[in-house]
């Protein structure tokens, strides 16, 4: 099943796809999937949406990359954007998540220096966290599974237990540089945090003179129904990481920070070859286009509540495999009583694409166009996946009994 030329690093599904138009996807075989795991709330627009597609068609026959080095037309205008739809003034353009992560960490750890106070370097962070795999994200994840073996972990995160407002009031020292947490944790089971909550720290962060950093990789570019998460809360951050969704698809990340907390990142400080080039920013502009337009947001609102009604359903009608459901608008997860790895087997088998993640969640993360259609159908066949599940938990305990 594996490839022997490749990093054992996955334990991957033995599906490959061939293509792929909006929420589906098309197998090599030709067997037709429903994509409610969107490469992991990356194809935020689906696939081979026609405006990404003619986009990145039109800018490949111009220019690709030109570095850093020379101004490029499209990187300050999706800057613009972005500064002009959220809290941020200033944003520096990265290729993943994990570099929008080590941009956010060091953008922190630079204002204290530059603002007189270098002991401030270092970053309270929530159990249950993920930030990357980089040798910088995984410290700040504080995962033992992803730090074994690599090493001395990189200095500077003290982590605290998911929500415990006061234990991170006492993690706050003289060398305290911010907090750094998702909104609503993704990897480690779609763990919102209360908006209440988000609104407490931001304060603690302003009578401490510390800085909030928010980590918007999977959670942000309309995924839950507002342009970034933390505006359910009605605060801003000084600084934050976006990614995933941000390119649909095309390789791109962001770390945004107000003008106060990038203060530190002057010329030199930092810098990525491909970061922002001319191919990744004329696609990333033309998400911005639809996911800007009127409306596509608080649609993605809409169909969340949906879906979660709909989840909440299977949930009354399969106790035992469904707990609960929890997160905002197409973020979803449902807290599962058997294995998360097996609904998403059993779903696959109904051609139906899920993701797990941690706290024996299953992620559903579709598409922000998905339809009300689509929606019943991944539920239709999320039903069908159950009751197998179902079945198998009786005839075991049939089993058990004879
Ligand atoms: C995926 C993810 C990352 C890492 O992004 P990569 O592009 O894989 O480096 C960081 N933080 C969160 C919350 C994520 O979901």
């Amino acid at each position: 099943m594996s490839n022997t030329s490749l990093y054992p690093t996955y334990a991957r599904a033995d599906l490959t796809f061939e293509r792929g138009e909006g929420v589906w996807l098309e197998s090599s075989d030709g067997t037709r999937y429903l994509d409610f795991a969107a490469g992991i709330a990356v194809n935020g627009l689906g696939h081979a949406h026609p405006h990404l597609v003619a986009t990145l068609t039109g800018q490949a026959e111009k220019l690709w990359h030109v570095s850093n080095v020379f101004r490029i037309p499209d990187q300050e205008r999706l800057a613009e954007r972005l500064c002009a739809a959220s809290f941020a003034d200033r944003v520096f353009f990265t290729n993943s998540g994990s570099e929008a992560i080590e941009g956010a960490i060091k953008t922190a750890r630079r204002y204290h220096f530059v603002t007189g106070n270098p002991e401030r370097y270092r970053l309270i962070t929530f159990e249950g966290a993920f930030h990357g795999r980089t040798l910088g994200a995984i410290a700040a994840g504080g995962q033992a599974k992803y730090l074994e073996g690599f090493g001395p972990r990189v200095e500077g995160f003290d982590q605290v237990p998911f929500g415990d407002i006061e234990a991170l009031k006492a993690a706050i020292g003289p060398e305290t540089a911010g907090v750094l947490i998702e909104p609503i944790q993704g990897e480690g089971g779609i763990r919102p945090l209360p908006h209440g909550d988000l609104k407490r720290i931001r304060e603690i962060c302003d009578d401490n003179g510390i800085l909030l950093v928010l980590d918007e990789v999977q959670c942000g570019i309309g995924r839950t129904g507002r342009l970034f998460a933390h505006e359910w809360a009605g605060i801003e951050p000084d600084i934050l990481a976006a990614a995933k969704g941000i390119g649909g698809g095309f390789p791109v990340g962001a770390c945004m920070a107000t003008e106060e907390a990038a203060k530190g990142m002057t010329t030199g400080t930092h810098g990525s070859t491909y970061g922002g080039n001319p191919l990744a920013m004329a696609v990333a502009n033309a998400v911005l286009d639809v996911v800007l337009e009127p409306g596509f947001i608080e649609r993605v609102s809409r169909l969340g509540l949906t879906l979660k009604q709909k989840l909440a359903g299977l949930v009354d009608s399969h106790p035992e495999v469904f707990e609960t459901i929890r997160g905002e608008g197409l973020m979803l997860g449902i807290k599962c009583r058997v294995a998360p790895a097996d609904v998403v087997a059993a779903a696959r088998d109904h051609q139906l694409l899920t993701v797990g993640a941690g706290d024996n969640v299953l992620r559903l993360l579709p598409p922000l166009i998905v339809t009300e259609q689509e929606i019943d159908e991944a539920i239709g066949r999320l039903d069908a996946a159950a009751t197998e599940i179902e079945t198998r938990i009786a005839e075991n305990r049939k089993g058990a009994a004879e």
